[in-house]
């Protein structure tokens, strides 16, 4: 596969942005070559600037469940965009998307529109704050959740620890308002809210943890989390910007049954417009500003652009069988691969749920984010680098899920499984 027109392009980019990106991961660092201009996309494919055709599981790091360039989206958003792009005022529209939303989720009774996820659990965490005057927040070791300063913490030594920053340019002080516990371990979960919970505002957890591999958590432990929060009056925040709308409408809430205090959403929400969605109970989202103390805006915040893409996708999402025809494409699709690496013996395995899978170079069960494998990282840019050669582009990272899309066919699908068996060949040659 040519990459010339990429090459240069990255070259030039280099010159504008750190880095040559806008957002680090895109810049290929733990993959080979330069990373693919990508200039149009349609279906489950899309083209870069040589002209590759690809098949896409990234679909934009998950908001694109409908896939590229969905039709009715498109129609929507150009009829809208034709009336002025932002007013900086109450629309229709809004009411119109809001109602659809809080119509077929019965886990927020009140929502608030926001432009990305980050700044959805940053508003979230406020929130949590302004209603428990309090401030510590636990997060669980390999659960991201935006570039939030107090949240982009690692645990220090031990194991269950105040953070420490992952990042340059984020205050000491910030970092030790989080505690860092490790996922799927209740016992010492229950020992951190015994010790602290005066000070904990919130526990926020991705309860289908798909940022640093997919580390599905037994529901027991979620459940656990839930009444453990009432237990020690600390609110719960189930952030959803990767799950919801991806295992179900109502996301990973609806998936397990289990209802959080604050839910934060994003990607999916946008139909590929930047929106962000945090919501709650009426009596919590009763704190937010102009009702409430708690002070959160936004300048393009519910923009009608994006508000019509939107409403154009979550029409879509909620068509008869839609998620159950796309769980069936993902289980075939996986099914497909794992049978042939169980063919030939190759270790690994493909960990999925709903329509988002990994790509794990292991047969153990994978539940916390300490029991990755370094070297499965080698394997993956191997793979990579493969499936690139034969035109199917995964995100540029092995913690990275895929995403199939319903826009990916039964024929699509196949496609890709057999490229991606080669690819394994070549991974475990
Ligand atoms: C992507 C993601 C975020 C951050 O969303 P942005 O729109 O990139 O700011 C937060 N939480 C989770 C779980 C995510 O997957």
């Amino acid at each position: 596969m040519q990459r010339e027109q990429s090459a240069q392009l990255f070259e030039e980019a280099k010159n504008y942005f750190p880095g040559g990106v806008n957002s680090p991961v895109r810049a290929f660092k733990s993959v080979s070559g330069p990373p693919l201009f990508i200039k149009r996309g349609e279906g489950c494919r899309f083209y870069d600037e040589d002209d590759n055709e690809l098949i896409d599981f990234c679909c934009s790091w998950g908001p694109l469940i409908l896939g590229h360039n969905n039709a009715k989206i498109r129609e929507l958003v150009t009829e809208t965009v034709a009336r002025g792009t932002s007013f900086g005022t109450p629309t229709k529209l809004g009411n119109e998307l809001g109602k659809l939303i809080l119509d077929n989720n019965k886990f927020v009774e009140k929502i608030r529109f926001v432009s990305s996820g980050t700044e959805a659990v940053m508003s979230a965490i406020r929130l949590a704050r302004g209603v428990t005057g309090k401030s510590k927040v636990i997060k669980f070791d390999g659960c991201y959740h935006g570039h939030v300063d107090s949240l982009l913490v690692k645990a220090g030594s031990g194991l269950a620890t105040f953070g420490v920053s992952t990042s340059a340019g984020i205050p000491k002080s910030f970092a030790e308002e989080t505690i860092v516990v490790p996922l799927n371990n209740p016992e010492l979960l229950d020992k951190v809210l015994q010790e602290h919970s005066d000070d904990i505002a919130c526990i926020i957890i991705e309860p289908i943890p798909a940022n640093n591999g997919l580390l599905l958590q037994d529901k027991s432990f979620l459940e656990c989390l839930r009444l453990k929060c009432y237990k020690y009056g600390v609110l719960l925040i189930f952030d959803e910007v990767i799950s919801g709308f991806r295992v179900g409408f109502e996301g990973a809430a609806g998936h397990y049954g289990i209802q959080p205090d604050i839910l934060t959403y994003g990607k999916i929400i946008g139909g590929g417009m930047p929106v962000g969605m945090y919501g709650a109970s009426k009596e919590i989202m009763a704190h937010i500003a102009p009702e409430g103390a708690v002070y959160q805006a936004g300048t393009l915040s519910a923009n009608p652009v994006a508000m019509a893409a939107g409403y154009a996708a979550m029409q879509q999402l909620l068509e008869a069988n839609f998620y159950e025809n796309l769980q069936a494409k993902t289980t075939y699709f996986t099914n497909k691969i794992q049978s042939y690496a169980n063919e030939k013996g190759y270790e690994m395995t493909l960990p999925n749920i709903g329509s988002i899978f990994w790509v794990a170079f292991t047969k153990e069960r994978i539940t916390r984010a300490d029991q990755i494998q370094a070297e499965s990282m080698e394997k993956f840019k191997i793979l990579h680098h493969e499936l690139l050669q034969r035109g199917v582009y995964l995100g540029p990272s092995g913690y990275e899920v895929g995403f199939v899309s319903a826009a990916h066919t039964e024929a699509d699908l196949d496609e890709a499984a057999g490229k991606m068996c080669e690819s394994l060949d070549v991974v475990f040659s």
